[in-house]
């Protein structure tokens, strides 16, 4: 028999979690402020309920799916949480998510937060890589995983509720790190009759073999030492930084995306990171 499972909300990333759970033979109950979309899902096998406290009623394991911090305050503000295991997949600040394990444990409550790391076509999708961080209740979360292991992979990242907020977020920030530096690089080539289809490989395999980069930033950091196993010194690196902008100024292309991280490599040269790479950056961003 099949963990039943309440999910409130069925947006773009609710409807595609609910029809994993549906799919799965799990019997899901489900609640969503504008009636239509729940019953889209009835028609699909799900039990359709006219209030976020009815669906919490039905069933232990209670998801949620809405589309921010307030939007649970409006949804839950009358229901009754005691005995429940709320599992709230919303993305939130790491504060947000303390304040709402808070919020859940004094009306009685277990709670797991969660930050899905994918889009709704990579749900139910094993091999698009997507998957769902969590930090909370770690009772919840072994009791459930394999329930809430339906959508998507499960990444345990501990039990301060806010961790799984606090990993999205830096993930996330990563990645747009990224997307800041291809949107240079494309600028670059569009300035000439480079076709963009035949650099883009060229870009992805250059991205994806610089990503192994971060253990050894990961191992200086647990260390302290910031001069271990540098193979390109800050030195080297600040002396090419005008290349790369004499480049941008060239091909007529703004360095606004770059100039900010080059300004924070020279700060920490001139404050005598010589022999580092490029971990001491990390620390003037924590100064
Ligand atoms: P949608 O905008 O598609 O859906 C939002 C949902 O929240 C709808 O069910 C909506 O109900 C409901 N809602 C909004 N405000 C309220 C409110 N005040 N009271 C009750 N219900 C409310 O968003 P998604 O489904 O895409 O996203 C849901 C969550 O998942 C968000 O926290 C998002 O950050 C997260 N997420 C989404 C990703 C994505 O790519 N889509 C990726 C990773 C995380 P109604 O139908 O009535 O408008």
């Amino acid at each position: 028999e099949k963990t039943p499972v309440t999910l409130l909300g069925l947006g773009a990333m609710g409807a595609a979690l609910a029809r994993t759970w549906l799919s799965a033979g799990h019997p899901l109950t489900v609640w969503n402020r504008t009636p239509a979309r729940a019953a889209a899902l009835a028609a699909e096998g799900a039990n359709a309920v006219g209030s976020a406290a009815e669906a919490v009623a039905a069933n232990t394991l209670v998801v949620v799916c809405l589309l921010d911090d307030a939007s649970v305050d409006e949804a839950l503000g009358a229901a009754d949480l005691a005995g429940k295991d709320l599992v709230n997949l919303i993305t939130s600040t790491p504060a947000q998510a303390r304040a709402r394990a808070g919020w859940a444990r004094a009306r009685g409550a277990r709670y797991l937060d969660g930050g899905i790391m994918a889009v709704p076509p990579m749900i139910g999708v094993p091999e698009s890589g997507g998957y769902v961080l969590h930090s909370g209740s770690r009772e919840l979360f072994d009791q459930h995983r394999a329930t809430l292991g339906v959508p998507a992979g499960t990444t345990w990242v501990g039990e301060d509720a806010g961790f799984a907020a606090l990993h999205d977020v830096a993930l996330l920030s990563a990645m747009y790190g990224m997307f800041a530096g291809v949107a240079h690089a494309f600028a670059l080539i569009r300035r000439e009759d480079i076709d963009p289809t035949s650099f883009a490989p060229l870009l992805a395999d250059w991205l994806a073999a610089m990503a192994p980069s971060v253990h050894r930033t990961a191992e200086q950091l647990r260390s302290g030492d910031r001069t271990s196993g540098v193979v390109s010194g800050l030195a080297m690196q600040v002396a090419g930084t005008p290349t790369f902008l004499s480049t941008a100024e060239q091909q007529g292309v703004s360095p606004e995306l770059l100039s900010p991280y080059f300004e924070l490599m020279r700060r920490r040269l001139a404050g005598g990171g010589g022999g580092e790479d490029l971990t001491g950056v990390i620390d003037l961003l924590l100064d």
